[in-house]
């Protein structure tokens, strides 16, 4: 848990981000989403678009491309994945 933590952590920009007293969760400084619950495979980037796609850190950083990108992906995977 805690290395999966320490590398969301390099992944996201230590310094930009928020790091809660309980779990995993981190919260983005700029849209203050809350992220939790890391798998090893996870990628932040990808994550904070699921959560929170109209976040100003993240355009900046990645650009409505990637996110729009994201987005779409997302989508397909939920039509594909039925709960
Ligand atoms: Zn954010």
């Amino acid at each position: 848990m805690l290395l999966v933590l320490k590398i969301v952590l390099i992944k996201l920009n230590l310094s930009n981000i928020k790091l809660q007293d309980y779990g995993d969760n981190v919260c983005c400084f700029a849209c203050d989403a809350s992220l939790w619950c890391w798998d090893p495979e996870d990628d932040p980037w990808i994550e904070h678009c699921r959560w929170s796609p109209t976040c100003p850190y993240l355009r900046e950083e990645k650009g409505d491309e990637y996110i729009a990108l994201v987005q779409a992906s997302i989508n397909q995977e939920e039509q594909v994945n039925v709960w």
